[in-house]
């Protein structure tokens, strides 16, 4: 089997028998939730872990576990899921776990378009696509000397800001930095950390129509909470407690929703219909659930530090609606708008569109 085989295998798939399959991780309670509430059937792929608390939110357990030792193993799972004519929704951890290459090439039919990670996976092809639409992203410093501000350092790779660290000047820069790892250097921006969750579909054309055809949906907004930085500040000052062997860490332990300003909503909208349009241009574009990760100055000015092509975790809270999605329908997360889109799409004759 071979990925220039999806659209045949696809060919034999029915709404009746199709099957919403993903890793067990990240927001898959919210994906299988939402498959279920369409009427869909659904499939858990659980790598070496207790599916035991699965029991606890039965309207989430999915109708039936896949079980590997590594992640590794899922390649070995391609026969088995086109068998029970599966179709996967990728999400953050099932593409960093797999890894972006051995998903690419894996033959089951997936959500979305995977041309997207050749773009999505590297940080400079991000900001390639995100400039040369017309959005602000924080400067880059490519040369650590040249450090004239304070800096966020990022290490490549989706790791829920694992081992970003924060540096004002080349001698901190120098204290924290692993050359063994590829790197970032982006001017730090102060301001408050939004994720805008967009949903894009070519096959819909009402609500917020996107130029090319299509629309533009925004589902929901959340906000991190990150581990150890988000409390840092009730210990003192953070230069005190470096001395004292404290150091800033972004690791993301959980999610909670905001709403923004609504006189913001109408950039928000444009940042996001630029980015679907810019994809259009350069890979036959973005579908489905994607993110941007936006920082707020008190100028108002919203610079994206980063996107996401497929569900982020932090549409969880939003499992039975959100501010924003409830004036669309009731009871909408992200994981049921992917399950519908699946619906229409067979329902339309177009599911080729919004799976490769
Ligand atoms: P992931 O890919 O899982 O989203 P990551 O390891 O790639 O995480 P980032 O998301 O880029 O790292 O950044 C981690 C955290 O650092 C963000 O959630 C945010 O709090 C903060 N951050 C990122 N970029 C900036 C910036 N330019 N200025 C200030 N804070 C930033």
């Amino acid at each position: 089997m071979s990925i220039s085989n999806i659209g045949k295998i696809l060919s034999e798939y029915d709404i009746s028998d199709v099957t919403v399959a993903t890793l067990c991780s990240h927001s898959s309670l919210q994906i299988f939730h939402g498959a279920k509430k369409e009427g869909l059937r659904t499939l858990g792929i659980a790598v070496d872990r207790d599916t035991k608390f699965y029991d606890a939110y039965p309207l989430a357990k999915p109708d039936e576990f896949l079980k590997v030792k590594s992640y590794r193993d899922i390649e070995e799972l391609g026969d088995e899921l086109v068998r029970r004519h599966a179709i996967l929704v990728p999400h953050g951890s099932f593409v960093e776990y797999m890894g972006a290459d051995r998903f690419s090439k894996f033959p089951v039919p997936s959500f979305g378009n995977r041309d997207v990670l050749k773009w999505e996976s590297d940080r400079s092809t991000q900001r390639k696509w995100l400039t040369s639409a017309g959005i602000a992203m924080p400067e880059e410093i490519d040369d650590a000397r040249k450090i004239d501000r304070p800096v966020l350092v990022k290490y490549s790779g989706a790791k829920g800001g694992r081992g970003a660290f924060i540096a004002k000047d080349y001698m901190e820069f120098k204290m924290a930095i692993d050359y063994s790892q590829q790197h970032t250097i982006q001017e730090y921006v102060l301001g408050t950390r939004y994720y805008f969750h967009y949903f894009y579909s070519p096959l819909t054309d009402a609500g917020y129509r996107v130029k090319g055809g299509g629309s533009l949906e925004m589902l929901s907004i959340d906000r991190r909470d990150e581990s150890n930085i988000d409390e840092l500040y009730k210990l003192g000052s953070v230069e005190e407690l470096k001395r004292l062997g404290f150091f800033p860490t972004f690791v993301v332990t959980g999610n909670y929703p905001v709403v923004v300003r609504e006189s913001l909503l109408p950039k928000v909208f444009e940042m996001g219909e630029a980015t679907v349009s810019k994809s259009q241009e350069l890979f036959g574009g973005l579908v489905g659930p994607f993110a941007l990760e936006t920082i707020v100055t008190d100028k108002l000015e919203i610079k994206v530090f980063e996107i996401s092509t497929r569900i982020v975790a932090g549409t969880n809270p939003f499992v039975g609606g959100s501010p924003y999605s409830e004036m669309m329908a009731p009871g909408l997360s992200t994981g049921r708008r992917i399950a519908q889109e699946i619906r229409l799409g067979f329902a339309t004759g177009r599911i080729g569109e919004v799976i490769s």
